[in-house]
């Protein structure tokens, strides 16, 4: 029987499993991670993702887990409204939707939904990838070793698949200018509540400070700023030293979310990066999701292209006969990248002044940001921005090469 290695239980590496598994293949699924990786904010189902997941039997699953939203808001230090966009902006197709879940809970119901020809080993990675006439030989950190007939590398942004077989981050890497921390903090009797609105206070010197809906009880809460280089991802102290530092004279309930930050169990720092790479295969290993092309949190694209990225190249294998036959998987690994690459190109071409409207430098800069959040929503704009949005859709929701098989509940 066909054996894949997927290294990175995320969004990308979980549904190429579950999807690899309905066609026939055994996997295996390699997570760092001690657990199933949980935190995250919001993400997106239009689009692509409602469509691969109701491929996959999954939607109504999501449905369920929607978070109730009534919009985005742009407020002052004082909590008053700069601007507004409710979910109803642009017929339901704005920067802020009714069908958004936590990324939490799409990447629990993916993993749930994998079967007994998933394997999945967490605290696991590899430490060198070898080829051989048949398989590659993957040496695990734990000591183990094991021939594969295919490896994916869906281990995120920071993948150690893409710096074993293409070299260093640095070389792939885009950074844009912005760092992001983000946690769930658990509301107390006297939290201020959100009613539903996500708001965001921007202060000069290119700072956000957001706050939105999570699970009843919960707010997600992100911190953004300009920087390119962080601590090390184990020094969270320094982690939380400079963010203290960066933050101090900000207003709204800045100094609350510092402090909660400290104790949030799912606290995380990263910088917004894009990945571009010229290539994601070699022979029998290749990379999906964030690790072949990060988008940036930005793009708002990177769990629909995680889903259409395994969508495709489940089908691409499918379509060359694996896994009963594996001898044209390079074959099918190409053919996957030429399919997906012009959606991933597309996205990675951010909006003009997106970065700088996320955490404008100065007041004058944070007014014409809310000015101009009002302006798209006026009754001359609409026409424009409506047509954007469905060209852009119709980009984004073409259907795969080949169909993967799906679940019985499709
Ligand atoms: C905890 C978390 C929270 C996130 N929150 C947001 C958010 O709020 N907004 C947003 O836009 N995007 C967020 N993202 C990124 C978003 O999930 C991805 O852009 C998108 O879903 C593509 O997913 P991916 O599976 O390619 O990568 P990821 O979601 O990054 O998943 C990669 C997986 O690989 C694992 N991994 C990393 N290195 C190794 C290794 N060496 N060996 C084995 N496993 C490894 C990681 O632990 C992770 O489980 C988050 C990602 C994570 C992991």
């Amino acid at each position: 029987m066909a054996h894949a290695l997927v290294v990175g239980a995320g969004i990308a590496g979980d549904t190429l499993a579950l999807l690899m598994e309905r066609d026939g293949w055994t996997v295996t699924v390699a997570e760092i991670a001690p657990t199933l990786r949980t935190g995250g904010q919001t993400v997106d189902l239009r689009g692509d993702s409602r469509e691969v997941l109701q491929r996959a039997g999954l939607l109504q699953q999501a449905l369920n887990r929607l978070v109730p939203q009534r919009g985005a808001a742009w407020i002052d230090a004082h909590e008053r409204r700069l601007a507004e966009m409710p979910v109803e902006a642009f017929d339901g197709r704005g920067y802020v939707s009714r069908e958004e879940l936590l990324r939490t809970d799409l990447a629990r119901i993916i993993h749930e939904a994998t079967g007994p020809g998933v394997t999945h080993r967490f605290g696991e990675t590899v430490k060198a990838l070898q080829d051989t006439e048949t398989g590659v030989l993957a040496h695990f950190r734990s000591g183990t070793q094991k021939k594969f007939d295919l490896v994916v590398g869906a281990d995120g942004a920071h993948s150690t698949v893409r710096t074993l077989r293409f070299g260093p981050e640095e070389t792939y890497r885009k950074p844009l200018g912005l760092a992001h921390a983000w946690f769930t903090l658990t509301e107390r009797p006297e939290t201020p509540p959100l009613d539903g609105w996500f708001l965001t206070h921007n202060a000069p010197g290119r700072r956000a400070v957001e706050a939105r809906p999570g699970h009843p009880g919960h707010q997600e809460v992100g911190l953004t700023f300009a920087t390119d280089t962080l601590p090390p991802r184990h020094d969270r102290q320094a982690q939380h030293a400079l963010l203290e530092r960066t933050f101090a004279d900000v207003g709204w309930r800045t100094a609350e979310f510092l402090a909660a930050a400290r104790h949030a169990d799912d606290f995380a720092l990263d910088t917004f990066d894009q990945i571009h790479t010229p290539r994601w295969s070699t022979g029998r290993i290749v990379l999906l999701g964030d690790s072949a092309w990060c988008a940036s949190p930005l793009s708002g694209l990177g769990t629909a292209l995680a889903l259409r990225g395994a969508a495709e190249l489940a089908a691409a294998l499918h379509a060359a006969g694996a896994p009963d036959d594996t001898s044209r998987t390079p074959a099918a690994l190409t053919a996957f990248e030429q399919t997906m690459r012009p959606r991933t190109t597309s996205a990675q071409q951010l909006l003009p002044g997106r970065v700088a409207s996320m955490a404008p430098k100065s007041a004058l800069g944070i007014r014409i940001n809310a000015l101009a959040m009002r302006a798209l929503q006026s009754k001359a704009a609409r026409p424009l921005i409506r047509k954007a949005l469905a060209d852009s859709e119709h980009g984004r929701t073409t259907t795969p090469t080949a169909e993967p098989r799906t679940s019985p509940a499709t």
